[in-house]
């Protein structure tokens, strides 16, 4: 566990289900490179040492904090999209649609990338044959945390959107008994009345400052760059903040190079930005280049892009 005054959090995301070792490889070098000081990655440890090997490449080895990202049950950033062949009729559509290229054809037949998938659904939505399901390889919180603990990891981070409570208490209840170091929760406000999500968050932060509150405003929503995508993390954060909760504001779900000036221009005061489907997208073309890691110009094109969003989100 590396030993950093963080004052403000700026993290990339890459999907608490995406089990693609290049990309996540890529994506922490380039991040790291452009100043970004947190990762999230799946609970996996061949995930894990993918994101180290990229950290320690970068140039900036000694100030990205490893976080990893592990479930409840409905959590749908863990779910994987599966096609029933009988209903499929090839039509492509969920390959043009999907943010991860997880969807190929093969031998006629339209394939799913398990491990590129990251439950976006977006798939689905635009399936004219209701020909996608979602699967969801379910393992309790503390069994992921559990399988990774021996990894040197700087931050869990434990997505808690569900309408169970009580489940969720329990879930955190074990996870801080098993893991004392830096940790936090990521929680969807859509999935409960205003008033039972504060009592919620109130009881889970229980006055510990180091306690880390990321607002997921709008999950997996594409990566536009607007200031609209912003409004529901925002506004989920002033929630917390104006009933005294005082705890690590990080904003998610939605975000964008204008999260930072968004936050700023309704004076809510953020401790930091997770950004997942827009930094992803932004160096999508570079790093999925099968020799990023040998071409210098692509490397620098990707660190020229995510170093101007991160001074963007920087303020
Ligand atoms: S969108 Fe649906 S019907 Fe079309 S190829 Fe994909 S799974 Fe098959
Ligand atoms: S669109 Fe989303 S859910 Fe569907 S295969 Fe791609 S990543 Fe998975």
């Amino acid at each position: 566990m590396k030993n950093i005054e963080i004052n403000k959090y700026y993290k990339i995301i890459c999907g608490a289900g995406n089990e693609n070792l290049k990309e996540i490889e890529a994506l922490a070098f380039v991040y790291a490179s452009a100043g970004f000081n947190m990762i999230d990655v799946a609970a996996k440890n061949e995930v894990i040492s993918a994101a180290k090997k990229g950290i320690e490449l970068s140039c900036n080895p000694d100030k990205m904090l490893l976080c990893v990202s592990i479930g409840v049950q409905s959590d749908i950033h863990l779910s994987k999209a599966v096609i029933n062949r009988q209903k499929c009729s090839s039509c492509k559509k969920c390959i043009e649609v999907c943010p991860q290229n997880a969807v190929f054809e093969e031998d006629n037949k339209i394939q799913i990338d398990e491990r590129a998938c990251i439950g976006c659904l977006k798939c689905q939505h635009n399936c004219p044959s209701d020909a996608i399901v979602v699967e969801h390889k379910y393992k309790s919180p503390c069994t992921m945390l559990l399988s990774v603990l021996s990894d040197d990891i700087d931050c869990v981070e434990f997505h808690c959107n569900s309408s169970d409570i009580e489940q969720i208490l329990e879930n955190w209840k074990q996870l801080k008994n098993i893991y004392s170091g830096r940790i936090g929760f990521c929680m969807d406000r859509s999935k409960l009345p205003d008033e039972t999500i504060i009592s919620l968050i109130s009881q889970m932060v229980d006055n510990d400052e180091n306690v880390i509150v990321q607002t997921d405003g709008k999950p997996m929503s594409g990566g536009t760059d607007d200031y609209k995508s912003n409004i529901q993390a925002v506004s989920f954060a002033e929630l917390i903040l104006s009933n005294n909760i005082h705890a690590k504001i990080v904003l998610s779900g939605g975000t964008n190079s204008k999260t930072s000036e968004f936050a700023k221009l309704c004076n809510v005061d953020i401790d930091g930005v997770a950004i997942g489907s827009f930094a992803r997208k932004l160096v999508k073309d570079e790093i999925s280049s099968p020799d990023f890691f040998e071409n210098i110009e692509l490397q620098n094109s990707a660190i020229e892009k995510a170093r101007d969003l991160y001074n963007k989100i920087n303020i």
